[in-house]
């Protein structure tokens, strides 16, 4: 029997896509071997890479002037990539500083260039509560680029406007929300994403990056780190993570035959109100930090009165076949991922079990 999964990544997958790598494992399309036995460069592994990227594309309605890069080495290597082929001694990055992985990010371009921090929202306590907002944020217009992550998975904070930055190209890392509703690509010079929470399995890096900002990138460094080398052989430079390759066009597809990303957001949006609305109902007793207009739909997180009850509530909610609800190791308490493969109808059954929990212990 399947738990509902509240992971915050590697994170649950839509049962249908599972269901058909299930069906497909051992022979896929009548080949006889599963499609991680095929070459990579045989006709069937490539209508499925292809196939994802066009799904990708079409569900994002991503605009010509950008392209589809599947990489390896999770975002965190897109922390070192970024600067490596865009930042140089002589320029300057601006980061916008929201979280864990912000700061991740930024620790990696001092080995290129570099970098100012144009905007924080670190409180007293070493945490972040908010992301910042337009007028906090001391721009550079001769950056290089700016960094921003628009969902913190670890602090449960998301950017519900995305900044101005004038013409400085906008890089994103969205490895927790990308998908769960739709954006304007066009603003972004570049978005990564590591799969593994709201996309597909781990293992796999999307980029969407625009042509002309790549074709800035710098030349002196090695061909498998530079993003033109994945761009000029359709991500096909060597041996792509094939599986997981395989796993997102399941995903995406799914996404597709339930409505695309207006579908999504719809359920996204649902399920936030449930569990926003149970917190607030009972604001002494589920503690959320966040301030509300910064609130994250793909990351809730609350404390309750005790850590004591924060691991009793861990250990009931398990019992009711519900898990990966334990906060992040620096952050504690308790964290509900809620990315596309959980359903309006697992958040109830969550909410109804807090609406329990709070009779029974507050
Ligand atoms: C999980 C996460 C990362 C790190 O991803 P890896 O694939 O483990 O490198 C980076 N950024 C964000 C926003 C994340 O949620």
């Amino acid at each position: 029997m399947r738990v509902i999964n509240f992971n915050a990544g590697p994170a649950g997958l839509p049962q249908p896509a599972l269901e058909r790598a299930r069906e497909e494992l051992l022979d896929f399309q009548g080949t006889g071997m599963s499609i991680m036995e095929h070459s990579h460069r045989g006709k069937e592994y490539e209508a499925v890479h292809n196939e994802a990227i066009s799904l990708l594309t079409e569900l994002l309605g991503i605009p010509s002037t950008h392209q589809v890069l599947f990489l390896q080495g999770g975002a965190s290597q897109q922390f070192a990539q970024v600067p490596m082929n865009f930042l140089t001694p002589e320029t300057s990055a601006d980061y916008l500083m929201t979280g864990v992985w912000s700061e991740k990010a930024r620790d990696e371009a001092k080995y290129y260039g570099q970098s100012r921090i144009a905007a924080t929202t670190i409180n007293a306590d070493k945490r972040y509560t908010r992301v910042p907002k337009q007028e906090e944020m001391q721009l550079d217009p001769a950056a290089a680029y700016v960094h921003m992550t628009s969902n913190n998975t670890i602090y449960g904070t998301q950017w519900h406007t995305f900044p101005e930055v004038g013409s400085v190209p906008l890089i994103a890392d969205m490895s927790s929300d990308l998908l769960w509703k739709p954006i304007d690509v066009s603003k972004f010079a570049m978005i990564y994403a590591g799969a593994q929470k709201n996309v597909g399995p781990s293992g796999i890096v999307l980029v969407i990056i625009d042509k002309g900002f790549m074709a800035k990138g710098s030349t002196n460094i090695p061909k498998i780190f530079r993003y033109s080398t994945y761009a000029e052989n359709n991500s096909l430079y060597n041996t792509p993570p094939t599986f997981s390759i395989y796993l997102c066009r399941n995903v995406l597809a799914w996404i597709k035959s339930v409505g695309g990303l207006p579908q999504l957001e719809r359920w996204n949006r649902e399920k936030g109100e449930l569990l926003y609305g149970m917190i607030d109902r009972h604001a002494d007793f589920f503690r959320a930090p966040v301030e509300k207009g910064s609130r994250s739909y793909m990351n809730g997180v609350f404390r309750l009165p005790t850590e004591a009850l924060d691991e009793t509530f861990v250990a009931e909610a398990k019992k009711a076949g519900m898990v990966g609800l334990k906060g992040y190791r620096s952050v504690g308490g308790i964290r509900v991922s809620m990315y596309n493969a959980v359903t309006v109808d697992n958040v109830k059954t969550l909410v109804a079990f807090m609406e329990q929990f709070v009779k029974k212990h507050g």
